[in-house]
């Protein structure tokens, strides 16, 4: 593990190379606006968009003020933007409260009686509750949390698994004034302490256990063993989900139930002034050790509120469902925050997409009439990998946008994506974005941007994105390099928690004048965006530097394969050789025939300068718990035969030690 976590992350970059890079894949497929959909939609035509677009950064300050505009202020704000990289502030003056904008504006208007939280258990139960109903919970919460002395700026660590009372937690949160902390319900003990420590937390909020294919995860008993490390906690609240026995501490532990049936059903929103701290949330830990990103209550919201009704081209009879937990930046922005300030309801499952059986998600989407649909390319490539048999049989048809974040998806998923569960009516909007940028950044606003497999296509409204050299030089388009934002956006991270130096030398000193988090990128000649992969994941094969996507998506778009990862190891002759890691669809074998038959469909699809001059069958890739590919650990693997490197975030430990046996 690097003892400076500074170093590690997003600055792995090769010194004294111009940092362009070579692009190998040529997709041609283009999907223009559904005409129906564009009909209804928030933007109809790709001219408004453009004109929308250039709006938005010749005159930001107009355009963010009015999308401010469309939220409730306690106090209108005196300057929309004030200074820029790397401390922009953005509505300065303003006071607002984002719980107040997610929940009352709506409970106490037209959507009263609409459901705002529609949640199904694991073992089938659901619940419904509806924007007057939430004002009611998240009031009751907040109560109890200032009961127990939580004040304004205070932090609270929250670790529970997908229920009401984790968005409800939140908004609690976010109606106080205190600062919250969403540890991952899947992390390990340490990864609380870690996190708790690091901020300081005075209260902990969990759950009994939660369940997660077909067994129970105890996350009140990891709290016990975490909270022997953690000296600042004073109290923690436990939600009871299951029932299931727990050890309750005398003094310090408190039943969510109990607090909450003392509580007063009315609590104020704290008037937040719009620069003041929201959450910390930290970074899934793809590259290194995760930062923990602080965001702000004004830009934030406004960011997160515009993206929702753009992106998602939200309206009051959607069934939205975001598959991603709460515990990710994808769960904050885009199943709590965005959503609920767009009165939306928002569906919530608690378990696995495969449990009881491989077809649970589309049983969700049947059941609720699901109408917008976000996920992530991991889970479409296990979809595909499960087989059509478990989609087949659902009807589907109340789909009708369907979206995907987290990694650069392969055109060929996507194509899947697009036939098999779109029953190719519904456009897919290819959101890219980070911890970081807090909204999405460059992703199609679906009645007006034609969409091509495999590219996020166009920026979202005042993001202004560029791929560069590290001269901050553009690139001719067609080429690859860096991907950086020029100018400063209201939802964009304003620190990393105690270190602000960090923050800046992260991400502000790579490129001069411009914010970078890491990853490649190539623009083709109508603009669109394609992500190429990271830039600490660049191959460099004999002076040419390839990207990961490419090659791995030329990899998937083989019948028999269901997913790849490729990684570099040092290699005498041509500097960087390339080792594949490849799972199979079912039914498939591997073999030795099938290995070479690979390696060759790589160099015809692409190129044989990408061809793999290792590749190995693999059950499993190692990925964060958010589902990401790790290859870092699968570099250092091919390069050393073993993995030193942080593994806090590795899903599954089991399949590095796969991985090291060199399983077949
Ligand atoms: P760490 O920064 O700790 O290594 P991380 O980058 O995986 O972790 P996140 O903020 O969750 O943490 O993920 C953002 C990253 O995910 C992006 O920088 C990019 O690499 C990738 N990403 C997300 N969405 C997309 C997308 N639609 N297309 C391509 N890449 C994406
Ligand atoms: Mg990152």
């Amino acid at each position: 593990m690097s003892p400076d976590p500074i170093a590690e992350g997003v600055l792995m970059v090769d010194a004294g190379t111009t940092q362009n890079f070579s692009s190998l894949l040529r997709e041609n497929r283009v999907f223009a606006p559904n005409a129906e959909f564009a009909a209804k939609a928030h933007v109809k035509s790709e001219a408004e968009y453009e004109a929308m677009y250039r709006k938005s950064v010749e005159e930001p300050e107009a355009f963010w003020g009015e999308a401010a505009g469309e939220l409730e202020w306690f106090e209108p704000w005196e300057t929309v933007l004030e200074g820029t990289f790397p401390e922009p502030k953005w509505f300065v003056g303003g006071k607002l409260n984002l719980s107040h904008n997610c929940v009352d504006r709506h409970a106490l208007g037209a959507r009263r009686d609409a459901v705002a939280l529609l949640w199904e258990g694991e073992p089938g139960e659901i619940r419904k509750i509806t924007y007057g109903e939430l004002l009611v919970e998240v009031q009751k919460f907040a109560n109890v949390l200032k009961g127990l002395g939580v004040q304004r700026g205070d932090r609270v660590a929250i670790y529970m698994g997908m229920c009401p009372e984790l968005a409800i937690a939140l908004l609690a949160c976010a109606r106080i004034g205190a600062i919250h902390s969403v540890v991952f319900g899947g992390f390990a003990a340490h990864a609380i302490s870690d996190r708790v420590n690091d901020s300081g937390c005075v209260v902990v909020l969990t759950q009994d256990t939660s369940h997660r294919r077909g067994s129970e995860i105890r996350l009140k008993a990891i709290v016990d063993e975490a909270m022997e490390k953690c000296s600042t906690v004073r109290n923690v609240v436990v939600f009871q989900r299951s029932g299931s026995p727990v050890n309750m501490v005398p003094g310090r532990d408190l039943w969510w139930h109990e607090e909450i049936a003392k509580a007063s059903a009315t609590c104020e929103p704290e008037w937040m002034d719009a620069e003041d701290p929201l959450f910390i949330l930290y970074t899934s830990g793809t590259t290194g050790k995760p930062k923990g990103l602080v965001h702000t209550t004004g830009g934030y919201s406004v960011g997160t509120y515009l993206t929702t009704k753009y992106v998602f081209d939200l309206r009051d009879e959607d069934v939205y469902w975001c598959t991603a937990d709460i515990g990710w930046i994808t769960g904050h922005s885009y199943v709590v925050y965005g959503p609920l300030q767009c009165g939306a309801t928002v569906l919530l499952y608690e378990g696995a997409p495969n449990w009881p059986e491989n077809d649970r998600f589309w049983k969700i989407v049947d059941a609720h009439k699901v109408s917008v649909f976000y996920t992530a390319p991991t889970a479409i490539r296990a979809f595909i990998k499960w087989g059509d048999q478990y989609v087949k049989g659902h009807s589907l048809d109340s789909l009708r946008l369907l979206g995907t974040v987290g990694e650069p998806i392969n055109p060929e998923a996507w194509m899947w994506f697009y036939q098999e569960i779109g029953k190719e009516r519904c456009p897919i909007v290819d959101t890219y974005w980070q911890t970081e940028t807090g909204m999405h950044m460059i992703a199609p606003v679906p009645g007006a941007v034609a969409t091509k497999p495999g590219s996020a296509t166009k920026p979202f409204f005042g993001v202004v994105a560029e791929v560069v050299t590290k001269e901050g030089e553009l690139v001719p388009l067609g080429q690859g390099g860096l991907l950086v934002v020029r100018k400063p956006w209201p939802a964009m991270a304003r620190t990393i928690y105690g270190d602000h130096a960090r923050f800046v030398e992260a991400y502000f000193s790579e490129v001069p004048g411009s914010y970078f988090a890491g990853d490649g990128a190539r623009r083709d000649e109508d603009g669109y965006f394609w992500l190429m992969g990271r830039v600490d994941d660049v191959i460099n094969v004999s002076g040419h530097r390839l990207g990961t996507m490419e090659i791995e998506s030329a990899l998937v778009a083989h019948a028999k394969v269901a997913e790849a990862a490729v990684v570099g190891r040092p290699d005498e002759m041509k500097g960087q050789a390339i080792a594949a890691f490849v799972t199979l669809e079912e039914g498939n074998e591997p073999s030795e025939a099938l290995k070479q038959e690979l390696r060759q469909w790589v160099a015809k699809e692409i190129g044989a300068l990408a061809r793999p001059d290792d590749l190995r069958f693999t059950q499993m890739l190692p990925k964060t718990r958010s589902g990401k590919i790790m290859r870092r650990l699968l570099r250092e693997l091919a390069t050393t035969g073993t993995v030193s490197g942080d593994t806090t975030t590795l899903e599954d430990f089991g399949v590095l030690a796969k991985l090291k046996d060199g399983e077949e």
